[in-house]
């Protein structure tokens, strides 16, 4: 898979909130003003686990062990800038009962799986372990094909699946797709609606999150291949690590308590048509969309113009890049004038 054009999931989401964004990350390889305090502390936690993980243990005590002294490790070195003593005490308490819960609900088990993959550690454990998947583009683009990269941050075995799974801050970002388990209804009128111009629906995230499902299942069935595991089937899960609504903090006793909500996008993205046609969780219309915008990318077609009137009021407002965007300037000239 070399000498292709090259894309990543999380660019092709970038796309989606705005083609001008993805212009200035992407291609000019500007950095935002970006303060994700929050993202921050759950990449320690992404590493401590991982790290444990790596490890080999498979009993939650042991595991817990390793996690913790790594994650002390890093929060030596951490340095978020906190208002006091008192909140980094209670970040880092926060960030041992989410430890803590992640081992008790899933954890461990997904350990167990690692180990029965009896594959090496850099084939199944991160942080940050690449996927691709390669898609063809349509006849009339330059090149012929396209990879797209994505990352998960561990790949475990669970019953007949092979499962990618990522740590993320949160699942608000998904909306809608929080609360189904089915791709038919609104979820496929959600994504299909976001890709019309003539509607107002307009879902970044929820969209990019499929389109980074399709290039994650895609990436675990090339793995699959290479592990000789053709009769699994491919699952992407996300567990958010840094959820408000997941901790409960008695303030009086100085404790905190956690738990870990993970979700299984494979159930939203899969369209059982295509399933029955091909036994493959896979799903058209996600792929197509996929091919689209991977050859809008391709094509350097970054103005914001067609989707102004969404762009304006939901991608601009705290956009890292509003005060030198011209786009953003020439509409508030005219509005104002
Ligand atoms: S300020 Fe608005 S138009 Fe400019 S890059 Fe950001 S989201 Fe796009």
């Amino acid at each position: 898979m070399t000498d292709l054009p090259t894309l990543t999931a999380d660019g092709l989401e970038t796309y989606l909130h705005c083609p001008r964004r993805y212009e200035f990350e992407h291609v000019h390889g500007l950095e935002g003003e970006n303060d994700d305090s929050s993202r921050a502390r759950v990449d320690l936690l992404r590493e401590a686990i991982c790290a444990a993980l790596r490890s080999g243990a498979t009993d939650r005590d042991r595991l817990e062990e390793i996690a913790g002294e790594r994650l002390s490790e890093l929060w030596t070195g951490h340095d978020e800038p906190f208002h006091s003593r008192t909140q980094r005490n209670h970040e880092r308490a926060v960030l041992d009962a989410v430890l803590e819960a992640y081992l008790e609900e899933v954890g461990a088990d997904h350990a167990s799986g690692i180990d029965r993959l009896e594959a090496p550690a850099s084939e199944l454990i991160g942080p940050a372990l690449p996927l691709a998947s390669e898609r063809s583009l349509p006849a009339e683009d330059g090149s012929d094909r396209v990879r797209i990269d994505a990352a998960v941050d561990y790949v475990t075995l669970a019953e007949s699946s092979l499962v990618g799974v990522s740590f993320v801050p949160t699942l608000s970002p998904l909306g809608l797709l929080r609360y189904r388990s089915d791709w038919e209804g609104d979820v496929a009128a959600l994504f299909v609606d976001h890709f019309d111009a003539g509607a107002e629906t307009f879902e970044p995230r929820a969209a990019g999150a499929l389109l980074e499902t399709s290039v994650v299942v895609d990436g675990l069935r090339r793995l699959r291949e290479r592990l000789d595991l053709e009769e699994k089937t491919c699952r992407y899960v996300q567990i958010p690590l840094a959820d408000r609504y997941r901790t409960a903090v008695n303030w009086v006793q100085n404790t905190v308590d956690a738990t870990v909500e993970p979700i299984d996008l494979t159930d939203v993205y899969l369209d059982h048509h295509t399933y029955a046609m091909t036994h493959e969780h896979r799903n058209e219309t996600v792929d197509s969309r996929l091919v689209d915008v991977a050859s809008d990318v391709l094509a350097e077609s970054f103005d914001p113009t067609p989707r102004w009137d969404e762009i304006a009021p939901e991608s601009c407002p705290g956009c890292d890049y509003a005060v030198g965007c011209q786009d953003r300037l020439a509409a508030e000239v005219r509005f104002d004038g």
